[in-house]
């Protein structure tokens, strides 16, 4: 006997603030979540420790603590979370319709509404002292990170615009901001380059690449390579902020959804609507501007309410219809 396929009201993919703050009102709203939280359970705030600037915590907290107080009050109200990574969909494309979706290539879920929330990873160098020292002083949000280094000497590492706008962050900050840019110039807009180049207390290094971070438990240095030349320096830094980019997980939605040149989910106006009826898109998947806990939570409010007036908007056309 052929297993029966689960029909859900609202199926959430990833587990990290955009998720949960969806799942909590949705929740609330008796649209009978159920999570799948992907191979990182908790999301990118798992990777921190120290999280200061989320509202309602006066002394800071650390990211997996907030991240199980996130999940619990999700589950309070009767969210499902269940381990397990989405690895295909195929989303109707008509309005009320239902939307497929097969967890860990096996488990086929249908769904009336369908959150997207599977976050942006940050790129990496990939230098094992590097990865090594992943919140022992390398980091990849200078906004999150960057007030722990205030006073001190840091160094990042990219030339785009975001490299510049996090660049000149830690320049009001720190005392002193090494910028390696891999290039002979700056990928970054002229404005942008004007302004990094106005700060005093920044310094461009232009042919450079990280050659090693060094610190054992700790940044306490960085050995740089000039990739013309071949010289070899070394800087004394306490943190290392790493800001080549970010790869939202969409590639499953890849034919599904509109998305941009970059690959993140297009969102319609101040919605979190998609391009498909009834699926919708919350935090840094669909945001390469802000992509902050507290943001990616807003915009999970906003599609948990966005999905539940979809749901009401159906189910009232299929009242008159019938
Ligand atoms: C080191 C570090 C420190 C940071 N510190 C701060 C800070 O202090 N303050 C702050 O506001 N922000 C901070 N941020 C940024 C913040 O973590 C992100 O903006 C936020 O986590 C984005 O939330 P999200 O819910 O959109 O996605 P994420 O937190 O990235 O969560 C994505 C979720 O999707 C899941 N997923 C992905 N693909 C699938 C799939 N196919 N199926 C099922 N699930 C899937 C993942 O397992 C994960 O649970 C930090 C980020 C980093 C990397």
């Amino acid at each position: 006997m052929s297993e029966q396929i689960e029909r859900l009201k609202t199926l959430i993919i990833g587990s990290g603030p955009a998720g949960y703050t969806a799942a909590i009102y949705a929740a609330r709203a008796d649209l009978k979540p159920v999570m799948y939280t992907g191979m990182e359970p908790g999301g990118q705030l798992t990777t921190t420790t120290e999280v200061d600037n989320f509202p309602g915590y006066p002394e800071g907290i650390d990211g997996p603590t907030m991240m199980v107080q996130l999940q619990q009050q999700a589950e309070r109200f009767g969210t499902e979370v269940r381990i397990g990574m989405v690895t295909e969909v195929d989303f109707s494309d008509e309005p009320g319709g239902i939307h497929r979706v097969t967890v860990d290539n096996s488990k086929v879920i249908e769904a009336e509404t369908v959150i997207i929330s599977t976050g942006a990873s940050a790129k990496y160098l990939n230098l094992p002292s590097e990865q090594r020292l992943r919140g022992g002083g390398v980091s990849a949000c200078a906004v999150c990170d960057g007030f722990f280094y205030k006073g001190q000497e840091v160094a990042i590492v990219g030339g785009g615009d975001t490299a510049a706008e996090e660049a000149s962050y830690l320049a009001n900050i720190c005392k002193k901001v090494t910028m390696l840019v891999r290039k002979d110039h700056m990928r970054a807009s002229k404005a942008m380059q004007h302004r990094v180049n106005s700060l005093e207390n920044i310094e461009i290094r232009y042919n450079t690449e990280v050659d090693e971070v060094i610190g054992d438990q700790v940044v306490e240095g960085l050995r740089m390579v000039n990739n013309q030349t071949g010289e070899k320096e070394e800087i004394s830094i306490t943190g290392l902020f790493i800001a080549i980019g970010h790869k939202p997980n969409t590639d499953i939605f890849k034919g599904q959804l509109e998305m941009d040149d970059t690959g993140y989910v297009i969102t319609q106006g101040k919605s979190t609507k998609t391009s498909k009826p009834g699926v919708f898109a919350s935090g840094d998947v669909q945001d390469k501007e802000y992509r902050q806990a507290i943001t990616a939570a807003g915009t999970g409010c906003m599609a948990a309410l966005d999905a539940e007036r979809y749901l009401a908007l159906v189910d009232s056309k299929e009242a008159v219809a019938s």
